[in-house]
């Protein structure tokens, strides 16, 4: 029997991809969720976060989040204009803290990769190296306006019970925000398989809106606000992909190696790259059909 989807749960869900001889992801056709089953234990995903967990933070990628963040602050306070304390679950280096900080909230951070936690250090900011969970249990009354989850919630291996916990964390009116990509997606709908986000075991549940509302539904938490963005690399990823398919056709029309064309083909786009799918980029998103998700849901 398959198993039935953690978000939506539904049992029309069907086997979609195993990667690495050992992770097997499933598909739902009511939400869309693709999520891995068996779920991974929990010391082999948490073996992952104390020793593999890098990162790197390039100025472009800095300017796009910050950009990003300040669009996020806006919308939030579009929802709950009054919201003052912020709570970032999976703080990372901190970056996201220190901007909700300049924007005016009282923030705070935790994070349990302990080398991430480090480097959050060195910002003037407050960050706690714990799981949120031991965090909540120390701290049982203690309440947000904001809680933020950005790129966090694909990890989880239990979500709704993570954010059962997290909501119960949240202020009346209080804002739980999530950020993750997105399963119903121009991206996804041509990478399929090669799904950039198809990372076992890190990623465990890629969602899609409607598998976020489902378990919010169920926390009797409401949906405020849903968006979803893109970028440049993502929508070029979308390019070569059909351009690949394209040259596929000529060449078994031909009889060609498709392989060998394909591959040649994909050096013309650079000049794509730099100049054009930057501006073209926000085209993913019409639909919310953009590669991230965000989801802004409000406690009532
Ligand atoms: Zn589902």
């Amino acid at each position: 029997m398959n198993p039935s989807c953690p978000a939506c749960q539904s049992t029309r869900t069907a086997y979609f991809h195993k990667m690495m001889n050992q992770f097997t992801y499933y598909r739902c056709s009511s939400c869309k969720m693709v999520f891995l089953h068996p779920v991974p234990s929990a010391k082999s995903i948490s073996s992952l976060y104390d020793t593999h967990y890098e990162f790197t933070v390039s100025d472009r990628g800095k300017r796009r989040f910050e950009a990003q963040a300040a669009h996020i602050f806006t919308t939030i306070r579009s929802i709950s204009p009054d919201a003052k304390t912020l709570l970032d679950v999976g703080s990372g280096p901190g970056t996201f803290v220190e901007m909700a900080q300049s924007a005016g909230f009282t923030a705070l951070g935790i994070e349990p990769a302990k080398n991430l936690y480090q480097e959050s250090l060195r910002l003037p900011i407050t960050t706690i190296n714990a799981e949120f969970e031991a965090y909540f249990k120390k701290n049982p009354r203690k309440k947000f306006d904001v809680i933020s989850l950005i790129h966090v919630v694909e990890h989880l291996r239990n979500p709704e019970k993570a954010l059962r916990l997290i909501a119960n964390h949240l202020h009346k009116n209080g804002i739980l925000f999530i950020e993750t990509p997105n399963i119903d997606s121009h991206l996804f709908d041509v990478e399929q398989t090669q799904y950039t986000f198809l990372t076992p075991p890190a990623h465990i549940n890629l969602f899609s809106a409607n598998s976020v509302k489902a378990i919010a539904q169920r926390l009797g938490i409401s949906i405020g606000t849903v968006a979803t963005y893109s970028y440049p690399e993502h929508f070029m990823a979308v390019i070569r992909r059909i351009k690949r398919a394209e040259v596929g056709k000529k060449s078994a029309a031909v009889g060609n190696s498709t392989k060998h064309s394909a591959s040649t083909q994909t050096h013309t786009l650079p000049f794509i790259d730099a100049h054009i799918a930057p501006a073209l980029t926000p085209i993913l998103n019409i639909g919310t059909k953009g590669s991230i998700l965000q989801t802004y849901l409000k406690k009532n």
